[in-house]
Order: structure tokens, then C-alpha cells, then sequence
């Protein structure tokens, strides 16, 4: 499988489609979610072009994959989520058809701002 250049993520990194921008860095872009499932529902994506977490943990650079998770923990510091500034918040990742993956670039998804419950249905 390739990686799809028009898939949504892709459109919104090149600025084609509008986001609510939370965070940017050299590695990472984070905005909130169109159809939020908790009170703070937020995404984080890589700016290269990884399909999920499977591509990346094969094909991204080192800088990359520490961009990634410093991006996350940034983001949650920013939302004031993070255990600490927060209350803490659940990191979530889905990959392919079973993992009920959507949009073929990777994204964690970050879930705050009130008990988030169930881990899985
Ligand atoms: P997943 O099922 O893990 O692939 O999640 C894809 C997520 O992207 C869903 O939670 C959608 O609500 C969200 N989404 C789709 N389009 C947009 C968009 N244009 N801006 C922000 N979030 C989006």
C-alpha cells in the first residue's frame, strides 16, 4: 500500500483545506477534530507522509519519531491536559481496517477534559 497524496491530513499540511491549528513544529501539526468524541478532541500528525503507525515505526527518521511524541506531549501541555498541568488524557492511534482507521495519514488522536472512560467497546 502507498501512501494516498489527496487524503484529507495531506490537504490540510498543504494548507489546501482549513484547520483549527493547536500546535506546529519542524515535525508536527495538531488541530482539533471535525466530529469531537470528548470534551477536548485533538489530533496529532507527522508532517512527513506516513500512512500509520506501522509505516512509520519502518520508514520514519529518528528525529522524526522523537518530533512525533515531543508533538504530543506539547500539545497536551498546550490543552492542559497532560498529567501534571491536567488531569491526564488518552493517546490513541488506529491502524487499518480493524483498527478502524479512516484517513490513511497517521494520527493520534488525543481525548481530554473529562473522563474518557471504556478503553475499547
Ligand atoms: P480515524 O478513524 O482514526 O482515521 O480518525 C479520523 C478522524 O479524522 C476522525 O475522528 C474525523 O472526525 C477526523 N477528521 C476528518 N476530517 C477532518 C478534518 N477536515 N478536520 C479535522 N478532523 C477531521
Amino acid at each position: 500500500m502507498s501512501y494516498e497524496d489527496n487524503n484529507i491530513f495531506a490537504k490540510i499540511l498543504r494548507g489546501e483545506i482549513p484547520c483549527k491549528k493547536i500546535y506546529e513544529d519542524e515535525y508536527v501539526l495538531s488541530f482539533y477534530d471535525i466530529n469531537p468524541q470528548k470534551k477536548i478532541h485533538a489530533l496529532v500528525i507527522p508532517k512527513g507522509k506516513y500512512i500509520d503507525l506501522d509505516d512509520f515505526c519502518k520508514n520514519a527518521s529518528p528525529n522524526e519519531m522523537v518530533g512525533m511524541f515531543k508533538g504530543i506531549e506539547e500539545v497536551a501541555k498546550k490543552l492542559s491536559i497532560s498529567n501534571g498541568k491536567g488531569k491526564g488524557y488518552r493517546a490513541l492511534t488506529n491502524i487499518g481496517s480493524d483498527g478502524g482507521q479512516e484517513v490513511p495519514h497517521l494520527h493520534f488522536h488525543l481525548f481530554g477534559g473529562e473522563k474518557i472512560g471504556k478503553m475499547v467497546e
